[in-house]
């Protein structure tokens, strides 16, 4: 049986980055990935996903995405082609292919983790499978009339992969509208569920939202700084990469050809049964915009910036006549000519195979900023693991750190130390 000190579960940014700082301490370690390198963005984003991050805030240790322009943004395969080439030159030690079935710490400390091939011994575990790494499906999907194709935002590709007909996509967080935005760019006819989703304008003020969003402090709230904690679970914020980045709104995309209805309920034979909710969505998501922008203008104020006045958002138009929309409460799927349901109401994460008692009801690991329960035990890369940042690119390297610094000085190391 092979021993090492550490085993890494995943080589998304989150494992990448945990084993490039291990390398650096002189730490043995494996690292397991079920897919290649970077597999969530590979197999889990359609053709035409760009980030919503720019450049300059994909960040690992010891790394910024790419060498062009850090205000632009990547799109999915340059983002892969980056995460192998970090791979390459952190020479980390990956064992590609090969899904970890098994974690569990025995009475001698050593964690005994299993692959469909390896049985391996560690003093340490960290868990980088992912939060966001499989798409969630509500339970009235399973209500869908067979004939009707069923995608998710994980597995839809592109608008020409789809039956012709009429597409239904539920759901209005950035995955939802991004695709929505995708298909209506195709001439597809779009039908779009909407939900309850804040929105940010892509560029405010001479500059992007994220800038302006890390100076204003936004992504190092920490979890325990929160009014609401549930806050921690809302959907992330509409807005766009593709294009050199651009602003989307339930309105831009009613001007663009969708017709919005509201919140998808339930499926009844071959009807689509809603909730009356587009005009209440549309005013949570522009009195999101609305706040922060109010944000950036008092810090233009308080620091006294000499940024440029505000300017009117094209992607943010005059709410077009809804017609029956907010009335209407059914669709009649052949009646519209309806082929394909895209379900984009969210991802989670897999942790079943953890033989440990440290996930809570909704599947989110128990964790004090990742280090958890049971001794030598941390998680990586999940939304809000410490601060708001990270679950994204720009926050996995504190965090990676943090977890790092923790592991290396003895804290939760198996008996017989190092
Ligand atoms: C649609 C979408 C868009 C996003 N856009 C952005 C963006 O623009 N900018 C940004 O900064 N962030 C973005 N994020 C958030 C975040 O950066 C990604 O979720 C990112 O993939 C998280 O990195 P990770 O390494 O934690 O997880 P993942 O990238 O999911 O990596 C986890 C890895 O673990 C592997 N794995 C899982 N289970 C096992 C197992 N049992 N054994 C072995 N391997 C396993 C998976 O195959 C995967 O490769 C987006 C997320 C989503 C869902």
């Amino acid at each position: 049986v092979e021993r090492v000190d550490t085993v890494i579960v995943g080589a998304g940014q989150a494992g990448l980055a945990v084993s490039h700082l291990l390398t650096a301490a002189g730490v043995t370690h494996v690292l397991f990935e079920r897919g290649r390198v970077g597999e969530s963005w590979r197999s889990q984003r359609w053709d035409s996903f760009t980030l919503n991050t720019p450049n300059w805030a994909n960040l690992l240790p010891g790394w910024v995405l790419g060498d062009r322009d850090q205000h632009a943004f990547a799109d999915r395969d340059e983002l892969v082609a980056a995460l192998e080439a970090y791979a390459a030159a952190s020479s980390a030690p990956i064992r590609e292919q090969t899904a970890v079935t098994s974690v569990e710490r025995g009475d001698d400390g050593w964690f005994e983790v299993a692959t469909a091939t390896d049985r391996v011994l560690a003093r340490h575990v960290v868990v980088c499978s992912g939060g966001l790494s499989r798409a969630r499906l509500p339970a009235v999907a399973a209500r869908t009339p067979a004939d009707i194709e069923t995608l998710s935002a994980a597995s839809y590709r592109n608008p020409e992969a789809l039956t012709d007909g009429a597409v239904v996509v539920v759901g209005t967080g950035q995955s939802g509208c991004q695709i929505a935005e995708d298909l209506l760019a195709a001439g597809r006819e779009v039908f779009v569920c909407v939900s309850q989703v804040g929105r940010v304008p892509r560029r405010y003020r001479g500059r992007d939202v994220i800038d302006w969003l890390v100076d204003l402090g936004f992504f190092d709230v920490t979890v325990d700084a929160l009014d609401d904690p549930l806050e921690r679970y809302a959907a992330q914020p509409q807005v766009s990469g593709t294009r050199g980045g651009h602003t989307v709104s339930l309105q831009s995309l009613a001007r663009d050809g969708a017709t919005l209805l509201g919140r998808l309920e339930d499926i009844d034979g071959r009807t689509l049964r809603l909730a009356p909710t587009v005009r209440a969505c549309v005013e949570f998501a522009d009195a999101r915009s609305a706040a922060v922008k109010t944000a950036i203008d008092g810090y233009i104020t308080t620091h006294g910036l000499d940024a440029p006045p505000a300017t009117p958002d094209p992607d943010e138009p005059e709410l077009p006549d809804l017609g029956d929309a907010d009335t209407r409460l059914t669709l009649d799927l052949d009646a519209a000519a309806v082929s394909t349901i895209i379900w984009c109401v969210g991802f989670d994460g897999d942790l079943s195979w953890l033989r440990h008692d440290v996930v809570d009801d909704r599947g989110t690991p128990r964790h004090d900023a990742g280090v958890s329960e049971v001794p030598g035990l941390y998680f990586v890369g999940f939304p809000w693991l410490h601060k708001r940042k990270s679950g994204i690119l720009l926050g996995i390297e504190e965090d990676a750190r943090r977890v790092v610094e923790h592991l290396t000085d003895g804290a939760g190391t198996a008996p017989g130390g190092r």
